[in-house]
This record gives structure tokens, C-alpha cells and sequence, in this order.
């Protein structure tokens, strides 16, 4: 068994690791409700290198803000988000904590894109919050 595992609802796409997560988040940025049908995404980023993916993961790219390519992966077959990356940050992949098997097992840490969020999508108030992405 792998520190952290996960996928896709209908299973298909399938991950782990045994890295640590280097940071967690929730994201409300549009993208990310548009994509999770929610208020906000919550993801944590791991090395790419040491995340093992088994099954096709369809990336769907996209411009963002920032002027940097990102990019959100797709389970084909059940539409499921699972992972994310940018260009911003080359070699660190975000994995959704919803996507894990045991999401309660990462904390997010911050609040990226609160600016975008939306009124009725109340969230922790002790979580530091940046209105876009956080600086680096
Ligand atoms: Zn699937
Ligand atoms: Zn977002």
C-alpha cells in the first residue's frame, strides 16, 4: 500500500504515491467551480515524479490569468477531475483531496482565488486567504 491512494469515481484512473504533500488548498476560482460543480476544488500538491497514475487521464488545457498554461485531468469515461498542473509550477502535480481514498487525511492549509468565490460558499475562517493565487 502506497502512503496516499486514489482515483476516479468509476475507477478507471487510479493513483498513489508515498511522497508527503508539499502544500494543500481549497480553490475557488471559476475554473474550479466551473470544473467540480461547486463552490471550491480542495488539491494537494505532490512531485509528478512520484505520483504513480494508472489509467488514461485526458488533460484539458487552458490560459490562465497569470499568462500560464494549465491544465486539469479528466477520467475519460466518468468526466471525474482528478489532477491538475501549470506551467507556473513545472514538476508538481495537484492531486484533488476528494479524488484520494481517504480525504480526511490532508488538511488544506489556505484559500487561493477567494476573490472569485461565491457568497454562499462559506469556508474555514482560521485558513489564511489570498483573493488570487498566493505569492511564491
Ligand atoms: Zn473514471
Ligand atoms: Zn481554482
Amino acid at each position: 500500500m502506497a502512503k496516499y491512494e486514489g482515483g476516479c469515481a468509476c475507477r478507471d484512473v487510479r493513483f498513489s504515491t508515498d511522497a508527503e504533500p508539499m502544500m494543500a488548498g481549497h480553490c475557488q476560482c471559476r475554473h474550479c467551480q466551473r470544473l467540480s460543480g461547486a463552490g471550491h476544488a480542495s488539491f494537494a500538491a505532490f512531485p509528478e515524479a512520484q505520483v504513480t497514475m494508472k489509467g488514461k487521464v485526458k488533460f484539458w488545457d487552458y490560459k490562465a490569468d497569470s499568462g500560464n498554461t494549465a491544465s486539469r485531468g479528466h477520467c475519460p469515461n466518468c468526466g471525474s477531475m482528478v489532477a491538475g498542473k501549470t506551467t507556473g509550477m513545472p514538476g508538481i502535480l495537484a492531486l484533488n483531496l476528494t479524488s484520494l481514498d481517504k480525504p480526511a487525511r490532508i488538511a488544506p492549509q489556505m484559500i487561493f482565488f477567494n476573490g472569485e468565490g461565491q457568497p454562499w460558499d462559506h469556508m474555514d475562517a482560521s485558513l489564511p486567504k489570498f483573493p488570487g493565487m498566493p505569492p511564491m
